[in-house]
């Protein structure tokens, strides 16, 4: 603990996939962290093993309203990730990317206080250009399904510049691409958490398309480094920085590495490709590499496997409560007799 400095730190989304493992991190580092987000997406049984912690606090709060709180620093996740999720209410994921942009940096312009921005890969949309570098300006569609969360995101990157640039605030933008892992929801419809919910049950593996469309799955204990040393980094750090796995693999591919390492007997049923779905996404990290110092080590196979530990042991206690419930409803029934 030589040479920690305590600093007292916000997470917005904080109760989310991403957010919940950055909460964590950061309280084990010893830091004061306060976790803002109003559950969209996220929920309180991400955070409950650090409720009891004197270090954390959980807000709820929306961060498409102003926020007045006293912090160092802000790394601002909320957002909600996933196609169906985003998609849901798209008007209110716009407006989450950009009011709370605004917000958020209002907040570290008030306090001087430096701001981290969860950007993502799909800024550059269908990208013609592979691997994807930070120069690559992308391919999004501004009027389709998914731009209310491309465009959002890159709305908030130019605030996130402008803010730099008109104020002098400390901002550093991640771009981060497609991470996967424990605490995941069961039911937000991305592939990986599909896919071993689908695999553990049997059931046939929705691949979209004809599966040949590839992305790089960055596992999310390196993805959570990257964004703490991307923080921490002394020198502000003008350019957004891609943060991912560059390990390209088809989606195909990815559904026969889950049912073999999940010793599934599931089969793979080939479902319509969904709206402006990127063909191929991978990230060059070397802008990672050269100023954190960080590439991921976690290898697919191995985080895959964590992965499916965790969806494993969600399903036994979802089916144990099942039995608790449908067991007391049985005495209840007996007792009415
Ligand atoms: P998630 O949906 O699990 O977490 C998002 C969190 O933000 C949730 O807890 C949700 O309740 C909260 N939230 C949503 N709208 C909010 C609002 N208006 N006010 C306050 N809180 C709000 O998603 P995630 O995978 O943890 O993603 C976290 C961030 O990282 C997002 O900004 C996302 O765009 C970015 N990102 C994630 C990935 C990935 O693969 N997981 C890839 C690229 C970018
Ligand atoms: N804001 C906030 N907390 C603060 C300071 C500002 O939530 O501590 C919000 C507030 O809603 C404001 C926005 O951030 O409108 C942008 O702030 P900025 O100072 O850039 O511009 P303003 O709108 O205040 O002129
Ligand atoms: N996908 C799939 N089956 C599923 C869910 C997703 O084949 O059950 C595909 C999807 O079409 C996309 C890729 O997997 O090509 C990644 O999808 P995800 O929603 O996880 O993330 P994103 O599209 O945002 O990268």
């Amino acid at each position: 603990m030589k040479d920690l400095v305590i600093k007292r730190i916000l997470v917005t989304g904080g109760a989310g996939f991403l957010g919940s493992h950055l909460c964590e991190r950061l309280v084990a580092q010893g830091h004061d962290v306060l976790c803002a987000d109003n559950f969209y997406t996220g929920s309180r049984r991400n955070v409950a093993h650090l409720l009891d912690n004197p270090n954390f606090e959980l807000l709820r709060h929306d961060v498409t309203f102003p926020l007045y709180v006293e912090v160092d620093e802000i790394y601002n996740l909320a957002c909600p990730a996933s196609p169906i999720h985003y998609q849901h209410d798209p008007v209110q994921t716009t407006k989450t990317s950009v009011h709370g942009a605004i917000n958020m940096l209002g907040l570290a312009k008030r306090l001087g206080a430096k701001l981290l921005q969860a950007s993502t890969s799909e800024v550059y949309g269908d990208a013609l250009r592979h691997p994807q570098t930070e120069d690559y300006w992308g391919h999004v569609n501004p009027i389709g399904p998914r731009s209310c969360y491309d465009e959002g995101k890159r709305c908030a990157e130019t605030l996130c510049m402008d803010y730099r640039r008109q104020h002098g605030l400390d901002v550093r933008v991640a771009r981060i691409f497609n991470t996967y892992g424990p605490r995941m929801h069961p039911r937000d419809g991305r592939v990986i958490s599909n896919f071993v919910m689908q695999a553990l049950a049997n059931e046939a593996l929705t691949v979209y398309g004809d599966g040949s469309q590839t992305r790089c799955f960055c596992y999310v204990d390196d993805l959570i480094d990257g964004l703490i040393r991307m923080m921490n980094l002394p020198t502000p750090v003008d350019m957004p920085v891609n943060l991912g796995n560059p390990h390209e693999i088809s989606m195909a591919d990815t559904a026969r590495r889950v049912i073999g390492l999940a010793r599934s007997e599931s089969a793979l049923r080939f479902e319509p490709l969904p709206v402006d779905d990127p063909c191929r996404r991978c990230p060059s990290i070397a802008r990672a590499q050269a100023l954190l110092g960080w590439s991921p080590s976690t290898p697919l196979d191995a985080g895959l496997m964590a992965t499916i530990a965790w969806f494993r042991r969600l399903r036994a206690a979802a089916e144990s409560h099942m039995f608790a419930m449908s067991d007391a409803t049985a005495r209840t029934a007996h007792h009415q007799d």
